[in-house]
């Protein structure tokens, strides 16, 4: 039998004291202060964001930290304590696309955006720890950024975040364009907005409807313990090559599904007008030029986001209506669809998914952008274990990379 190995998330006053002695090893003395920003994981609404349409993140209890001092000047300096890198120097004044290499793009890509958009921000010290996990598509790099982005808001007074009590939820999202921004531009990763939107405005003990058409969020009371329930991460530590061009050719192809259907996003089609918009593309197009996907592939694409939409709006009347042991069934039909239609899941999402099911999960699905990462089961919560135990033994059965496992609580955003 092959025991489980679970990532636990730090107490806040531990992740405050990691940072700060590894401030003080690095740069010596005290920092300013210190903030954090938890990582993620996607209820349901996946490759939906870039779509304009829905998607139900929460914030993880797994959060990054950071310690920062100013400096004045125009100099970066920065350490992580998951980078082997030693101190890294940035000069902010040099920052623009394409300048920045490895994981200091992250947070000096912020300062850039908040710099470009009109904000006073300067040099500064920064020394980062996490339990995010890394690269497991529990989005450790909003988390990195968004931590950035609240140390920044506090440190050169930018009065968007509020307070811990009452935050303030339009600066927030202005923040969490500056982080976008950092992670397309400066980080030079293509991705939507759903991470670093519930990194920063996302509230403990709900889920957050996040609508990527106009940026508007509902909070959507999410207590699975209040109903025996869990829910389980299962980091299936699978890496593929190409993930990058995969995604950029998901997102070139709802574009040009977009283009041909005249609508300016995948948004605009409604479960109702799909049989029709499925129609226009088998029938209309055929090859559509050098690089484009088919209209065989189009079908498919579109299907999965549009369909997926609606799967998050069943997902949310559930918990509206205190139905949380009915959603099994909806994220099931996401992993589906997601496989088939939308092909970016793996060999290992879906032993993840099979075995969970399998061992009584009641409903189980691929979270995050796919090609490796995590999937999430929700499971009794007297089951957890058991659950885990099927799972791990599965992936040993099948000769993979053990997986490590998280139970996920709805927790509080950046502060
Ligand atoms: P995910 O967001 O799913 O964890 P990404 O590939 O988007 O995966 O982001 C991971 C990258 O973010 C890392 O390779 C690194 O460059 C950066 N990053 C995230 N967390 C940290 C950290 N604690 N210290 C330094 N860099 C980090
Ligand atoms: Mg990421």
């Amino acid at each position: 039998m092959t025991a489980p190995v679970w990532v636990g998330a730090w107490e806040p006053a531990d992740g405050e004291a990691r940072v700060r002695a590894l401030f003080a090893d690095r740069f010596g003395g005290e920092p300013d202060g210190t903030w954090s920003a938890p990582g993620r994981v996607n209820l349901i609404g996946e490759h939906t964001d870039y779509n304009g349409g829905l998607c139900l993140p929460f914030a993880l209890p797994h959060r990054t930290y950071v310690a920062v001092r100013r400096t004045g000047g125009d100099t970066v300096r920065l350490v992580s304590a998951q980078e082997s890198t030693g101190v890294r120097e940035v000069v902010l004044s040099e920052v623009a696309p394409g300048t920045v290499d490895g994981w200091p793009a992250y947070v000096v890509g912020v300062a850039w955006a908040l710099r470009e958009a009109g904000h006073d921000v300067g040099g500064f010290e920064v020394a980062v720890d996490s339990c995010v996990p890394y690269g497991a598509g529990l989005s450790s790099s909003a988390a990195l950024e968004c931590a950035a982005a609240v140390a920044f808001d506090a440190l050169f007074g930018l009065g968007l975040a509020g307070t811990g009590d009452a935050p303030d939820d339009a600066g927030r999202a202005t923040l969490a364009a500056a982080c976008i921004r950092a992670e397309n531009e400066i980080a030079g990763a293509s991705t939507g907005g759903m991470d670093q939107s519930v990194s920063l405005r996302g509230r403990a003990g709900h889920a957050l409807l996040l609508d990527c058409r106009d940026g508007g969020v509902r909070h959507v009371p999410f207590d699975l313990a209040a109903h025996g329930l869990a829910l389980l991460v299962i980091d299936t530590k699978a890496e593929h090559a190409l993930v990058d061009g995969q995604y950029a050719a998901r997102r070139a192809a709802c574009e040009q599904a977009a283009a041909l259907l005249g609508v300016p996003t995948l948004r605009e089609i409604d479960a109702d007008g799909l049989g029709d918009a499925l129609a226009t593309l088998a029938h209309g197009t055929g090859p559509v030029g050098d690089g484009s996907a088919d209209a065989e592939v189009l079908v498919r694409r579109v299907r999965h986001v549009v369909t997926e939409i609606a799967r998050v709006e069943e997902f949310v009347a559930l918990l509206d209506a205190d139905r949380v042991e009915e959603v099994g069934p909806a994220m099931d039909a996401s992993h589906a669809s997601l496989r088939d239609d939308y092909e970016v899941s793996c060999r290992e999402l879906d032993l993840a998914v099979e075995a969970a099911l399998e061992a009584g999960a009641l409903g189980a699905r691929m979270t995050g952008g796919g090609f490796g990462g995590s999937a999430i089961a929700l499971v009794r919560a007297d089951a957890v274990d058991t659950v885990a135990a099927a799972v791990a033994q599965a992936f040993a059965a099948a000769d993979l990379h053990a997986p490590a496992f998280l139970v996920a609580t709805a927790s509080a955003p950046a502060a």
